[in-house]
């Protein structure tokens, strides 16, 4: 329950406004209990209406997107961008093609993303898009001619000074690579910083695909290290997912350590209790863009079990999170925890629903929140666009210690807050506060617009 009557009232207002949007109201809801703590020190952001704006997208957009099926038939699904907040950087922030999606994910997703970026300590804002097409099943030339429908509406909205996608849930380098071909032609500009995550023929930063899985690990390392005095190594990990954040999580894991032992898809999870065969994972899902289970048959020792959420009832050290919102439950946590997990790393957005978080805290477990463990995407998709624009690459190593030094600068910034708050240690708390400062008072100095 809010303390506060200011927020009290703000969250009323977003819920009658929008009383279907569950998601969004769950994001925001954490994020006024954590700004509970702090509201009364600053008069300034009721007198102004901060919060009130803070909690309201600049704009959201939808639109039609139709495209032609191989079949020659007309198909039309639904395209949406969520420009959040602006007053920090550019909108940014990735586009998710899942047929889940709606302006309730989009709009949690976006809000989230305003205070991830601000914890960068990078000049962005916060973004989120997408569209409810299903890419699973498509050939090469569907999903091309749906992104290239897709850009032809959103080229109105984006470029590198104004909102700068990315990936997320089902857009890779491929639907990247589509997009990014049609803006280009739509506009006659070369104009690299207008998308991230792009191939690294055409204006794409090294390291950018493992960002966001590695840099979960680096976070969590420093967590390890700095509440525990402990490491990965030596560690059992699971990861949820099968994508882009958990394929990196589990090398990096792996590179610090640590035997991952479980993964899964949206069909059912991977069980190998002599470490996950990486490569093998890697060929089915990146390369034939199969199903997790074909690992058990390729395997010897591993075994599958066709339901996702029975991943967490594998006893491990360290959990991570990586596939979706609200994947890991309540009921999750509580064999997580009588399974003796020490740390929880969240590298998919909202991925514990409130009652596992809660459960963690009180467990002692260390956790890790995804506006802070999963911010190394978007700090790499903003190194992306300065190389963009100064028109030259780092090395990898160049990119990959930029971003470890980041991982390490986000904790400090979300720790020393939470310390600061009286909670120490308590990083959702940390997180949430230290990214709202910085957009608050830039929200302050520019006025009421
Ligand atoms: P991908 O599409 O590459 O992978 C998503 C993975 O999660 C797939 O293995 C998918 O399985 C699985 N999955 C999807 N829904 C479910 C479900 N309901 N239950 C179990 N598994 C499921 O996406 P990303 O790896 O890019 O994104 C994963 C998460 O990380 C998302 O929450 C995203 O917002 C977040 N994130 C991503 C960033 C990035 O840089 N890509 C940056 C920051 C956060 P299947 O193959 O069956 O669909």
């Amino acid at each position: 329950m809010l303390k506060s009557e200011y927020l009290q009232r703000v969250y009323a207002q977003i819920v009658a406004r929008d009383p279907d949007q569950k998601e969004f109201h769950q994001a925001v809801y954490e994020v006024l209990e954590s700004l509970d703590l702090i509201v009364d020190k600053h008069p300034e952001y009721e007198e102004n209406g901060i919060i009130e704006s803070f909690v309201e997208p600049d704009r959201a957009i939808t639109f039609r997107v139709p495209w032609i099926d191989d079949n020659g038939k007309v198909q039309v699904n639904r395209g949406y961008r969520v420009q959040y907040n602006s007053s920090i950087g550019p909108y940014k922030g990735g586009l998710r093609f899942h047929p889940s999606v709606n302006l309730s994910i989009l709009k949690f997703l976006g809000f989230e993303q305003i205070l991830k970026n601000s914890l960068t300590g990078l000049p962005i804002g916060g973004g989120k898009g997408g569209s409810d097409f299903d890419p699973k099943g498509k050939s090469n030339a569907e999903v091309m001619r749906f992104c290239q429908s897709f850009m032809t509406e959103l080229s109105h909205h984006v470029g590198q000074f104004q909102d700068v996608p990315a990936g997320d849930i089902g857009v890779g380098a491929r639907e990247i690579g589509y997009m990014f071909g049609q803006y280009r032609r739509i506009t006659n500009r070369y104009e690299a910083g207008v998308l991230t995550g792009k191939g690294l023929a055409y204006g794409g930063s090294l390291a950018r695909p493992q960002a966001t899985g590695y840099g979960l690990c680096y976070f969590t390392q420093e967590m390890l290290k700095c509440m525990k005095n402990d490491s990965f190594e030596g560690k059992k990990v699971v990861v949820s997912g099968s994508g882009n954040v958990a394929v990196y999580a589990a090398e990096k894991a792996m590179s610090l350590g640590a035997t991952v032992i479980a993964m899964c898809d949206s069909n059912g999870y991977i069980h190998d209790p002599n470490g996950i065969n990486l490569d093998v994972v890697k060929d089915i899902k990146q390369v034939k863009r199969g199903r997790i289970k074909e690992y058990a048959d390729l395997v010897p020792g591993s075994t599958y079990t066709g339901d996702c959420r029975g991943i967490w009832t594998i006893p491990c050290d360290i959990a991570l999170p990586c596939a979706t919102q609200n994947e890991l439950d309540g009921e999750s946590a509580a064999i997580l925890i009588k399974n003796g997990v020490m740390a929880v790393g969240e590298g998919a957005n909202m991925p514990s629903t409130p009652e596992a978080v809660k459960a963690f805290q009180d467990a002692g477990v260390l956790f890790a929140p995804a506006k802070a463990a999963n911010a190394g995407g978007v700090a790499t998709s903003a190194l992306e666009m300065s190389q963009n624009s100064m028109r030259y690459s780092w090395t990898f190593e160049e990119v990959d210690a930029k971003l470890h030094q980041s991982m390490v600068n986000i904790f400090h910034n979300a720790y020393d807050a939470s310390v600061e708050c009286e909670c120490p240690g308590n990083l959702v708390v940390g997180a949430n506060v230290a990214g709202f400062l910085k957009v608050a008072s830039a929200m302050l100095a520019q006025g009421v617009i």
